[in-house]
């Protein structure tokens, strides 16, 4: 049965829920408190934008849809340098060489499409994030509007209108108040009041990026949480206005949280000095190294010429580092590496054929910031030490804001401690509508999971060898383990 007629999506980049609260967001604790508020609702592995987005447009993880890192190396693609996914050109150029999508799993759009349903989205992120929220946006005849330009969305044709009705596209600042409030006009004038989809989404990148470079919880950061939440209020006031607001569901999330950073341990500059030429991912060149390296908090390690013996030393030499958390290899077993002391990467989700041949997380932990706020870890750079970092598995780097509301909440408000996670929401967007789930999400509708009890059963794994010890947990509904928390032990 179709429970909402229409389904309104706003996603905060970045957001944490324990950050959710009526000093620093009003409008969403107010809603949030009106409403059936999934607490333990759980990111994906890496916990970046791109990977996550993929996984909210699948209702799947990147075992699933391939996005294995926001920027990851692809020899099928290019060998010349490592594939970032926040450029339009990069994908474009995926997509050519393989001959087929990159990501390639059925999404949320293509299943809307497939039901004559029209799917507006306005993005405020990357190129990539814009592509990755709907990737056949234009095939399937919806309207994907990026504050960013024409040429950051596959429907250009977005941008013209709404620079024809609203003017110009807002310049850049930090924190981004100008682009706030631009796209909240776009989304409640133009999407919400002339369009009128099926189902429209917004995805504001705060308060994501004034958490990494202004800091969780500084004054800057404060004050673009209050524009964000005064955004949403718009949003639900232009939602109220309207005479069927009783029948539209709105659900409010976000797509990983995040955690500050305590210091820095540049993980390729270390490999070189241990005797293996390094390209970081950043580089866009690879210029004859032994392995690409990837950074933020954790990042993949590849062995160009597939010298595995080379990956087993590395491996072995990083387990003797202390600012090592943990370590991933692709394995046949479905909880340790195939490398003694690491954890499989069929554990995370992660075990797709695009995988890496090592990941690490660097150490993290939950004590707190200079702000009270918990959860503190090492970065290998790109932003300043102090400054959030996100993409590893610390459970607030991993806990999201996942919110029902309005006719979604199934008429019971409250917290749910669920297992739950931004797989889910595809598939409760297409319950609401009446609308089966491609069975290759492995999400499922929250709506159902509302109504029945859970009482969730934390599995703790731990691995290790030597000083090296590592622990990982996770929560299981059904075939799904939703990941917890993970860390160094010792
Ligand atoms: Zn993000």
């Amino acid at each position: 049965m179709q429970t909402a007629s229409k389904v309104v999506v706003v996603v905060f980049d970045g957001l944490r829920p324990d950050m959710v609260t009526p000093d620093r967001m009003p409008n969403l604790a107010a809603f949030a408190e009106d409403s059936l508020w999934f607490r333990e609702a759980r990111s994906v592995f890496p916990s970046m934008t791109r990977v996550a987005t993929s996984s909210i447009a699948t209702g799947a993880p990147p075992a699933l849809h391939g996005i294995v890192g926001n920027s990851f190396y692809y020899p099928d693609v290019t060998r010349d340098f490592v594939l970032d996914t926040s450029r339009a050109e990069d994908i474009a150029l995926a997509e050519s060489r393989l001959g087929s999508p990159l990501i390639a799993a059925e999404t949320l759009g293509d299943r809307l499409a497939v039901h004559d349903k029209s799917f507006a989205v306005v993005h405020s992120g990357s190129a990539g994030s814009t592509y990755a929220i709907n990737p056949r946006a234009a095939a399937n005849g919806h309207w994907t509007f990026s504050v960013m330009g024409r040429d950051a969305t596959r429907t250009p044709h977005a941008v013209d209108e709404v620079v024809e009705r609203f003017g110009p596209l807002p310049l850049r600042t930090l924190p981004r108040f100008e682009e706030t409030d631009y796209v909240t006009r776009v989304f409640t004038e133009h999407v919400l009041g002339e369009m009128d989809p099926d189902v429209a989404l917004i995805w504001f990148n705060e308060p994501d990026t004034s958490f990494h470079y202004k800091f969780l919880a500084s004054e800057d950061t404060n004050a673009i949480m209050l524009a964000v939440d005064a955004a949403f209020g718009r949003i639900l006031a232009a939602i109220r206005r309207r005479p069927d607001a009783d029948d539209i569901a709105i659900i409010a999330a976000s797509d990983h949280g995040q955690i500050s950073s305590s210091g820095v341990a540049d993980i390729a500059t270390l490999l070189t000095g241990a005797g293996h030429k390094a390209a970081r991912g950043s580089s866009r060149a690879i210029n004859g190294a032994d392995i690409t390296v990837t950074g933020g908090n954790m990042g993949e390690i590849r062995i160009v010429d597939g010298d595995m013996e080379r990956r087993d030393q590395i491996a072995r030499w990083l387990m003797q580092r202390d600012e090592i958390g943990m370590l991933f290899t692709p394995s046949d077993d479905p909880v340790l590496g195939a490398v003694d002391g690491t954890f499989s990467t069929t554990l995370v989700g992660l075990d797709h054929v695009r995988q890496p041949e090592l990941v690490y997380v660097l150490r993290s932990a939950t004590d707190a910031d200079e702000h009270g706020l918990p959860g503190l870890g090492l970065i290998t750079g790109g932003v300043p030490v102090g400054g959030g970092m996100h993409g590893g598995l610390n459970r607030h780097e991993l806990n999201t804001v996942l919110i029902l509301g309005g006719a979604s909440r199934g008429g019971r408000p409250g917290l749910s401690e669920a297992p739950s996670g931004i797989i889910d929401i595809a598939p409760t967007i297409l319950d609401l509508l009446a609308i089966p789930a491609p069975a290759s999400m492995r999400g499922a509708s929250l709506i159902a999971a509302a109504t029945r009890e859970h009482r969730p059963r934390t599995e703790i794994f731990e691995t290790g060898t030597g000083a090296f010890r590592q622990m990982f947990s996770v929560v299981r509904r059904g075939q799904h383990a939703f990941p917890v928390h993970g860390g160094r032990v010792t």
